[in-house]
């Protein structure tokens, strides 16, 4: 199998397109679909500061890779935020990656736990509490982007995830999420950016594997989305026969979207806490926060 662009030995069928890649065009392929997607979406001005919330999972490493190779040409400064839930034997091969790479990159790293913020860790809470990790996640990187000047949060998620939190809210008709997975009534600050929301798990394993980074999974050992998972493999199963299914569905997504915005009839105000966006008097991530503490007493 040759290359569709040069004389070189091809190493991946990229399917939707009919095209056939050596290492060095898909790299090439890869990273212009990814800044002509920055582009389109508006998602990096020249001068901004931007959080790159890194698990040391193949997505957010890969993510940090690259807005490290072009960050110059962006105009832009990265640093890298590491999340510790305290979620011990799943976390800690992450953590100890993220550090050698944010070395190996020459990236400011800060790890934060949610013991030194909280005061608790997610493993004292005996699992049960799968939602709130991600609230809390969101909670603690707020609050650090806040305290390190960052104007955006970058994360890794993919055209996989995007997809099927899109289905995901569909199937189980919530429509609240499904409008606010891009429409926000008030602008969030820091703003959030998905840069990857273009490009397929497949070609972000591939592109780690390309650029010698640690193809590490990022499923924590307490999650338990059979839905998710369900609609995951139902997606791939028909991109097999029919390449090209995942973009059909995020376009049908952005079709739609303009169409459907009055019907998210929820408030967002401000959390009297915290002041992070909140549907009532106080955010998702203070009344966890209540609720647990008085769950310790
Ligand atoms: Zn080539
Ligand atoms: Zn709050």
């Amino acid at each position: 199998m040759i290359c569709s662009y040069c004389a070189n030995k091809a190493i991946y069928f990229q399917r939707y397109s009919g095209k056939k890649l050596c290492k060095k065009h898909f790299i090439e392929k890869f990273e212009n679909k990814v800044l002509r997607t920055i582009k389109k979406y508006r998602m990096i001005n020249r001068n901004d500061k931007i959080l790159v919330a890194l698990s040391g999972g193949k997505d957010s490493s890969s993510l940090l890779y690259f807005l490290n190779k072009y960050k110059d040409l962006l105009g832009i400064d990265i640093i890298a935020v590491t999340i510790d839930e305290g979620i011990r034997g799943y976390r800690d091969k992450t953590i100890k990656y993220a550090k050698s790479l944010t070395k190996r990159l020459n990236v400011e790293h800060i790890i934060v736990s949610f013991k030194d913020r909280f005061g608790f860790e997610i493993d004292e809470l005996h699992g049960n509490y799968c939602d709130f990790c991600g609230v809390f996640r969101r909670k603690i990187l707020n609050m650090i982007s806040k305290e390190i000047n960052t104007n955006k949060i970058a994360t890794g998620h993919n055209l996989d995830d995007e997809v099927q939190v899109i289905l995901l809210n569909f199937i189980r008709s919530n429509i609240h999420n499904f409008i606010r997975l891009r429409y926000k009534k008030v602008d969030l600050f820091p703003k959030r950016i998905k840069p990857f929301l273009e490009v397929s798990e497949k070609e972000v394993v591939l592109y780690a594997i390309l650029n010698g980074l640690k193809v590490l999974e990022d499923e924590c050992p307490y999650v338990n989305n059979v839905l998710r998972y369900k609609i995951a493999r139902f997606i791939n199963e028909i991109e097999d026969k029919d390449p090209g299914i995942k973009y059909s569905i995020l376009r049908m997504y952005e079709k739609l979207l303009p169409h459907i915005i009055h019907l998210d009839r929820g408030n967002v105000s401000k959390c009297k806490i915290c002041g992070d966006p909140a549907s009532r008097d106080i955010c998702k991530g203070c009344e966890l926060l209540i609720k647990i503490n008085k769950l310790k007493l």
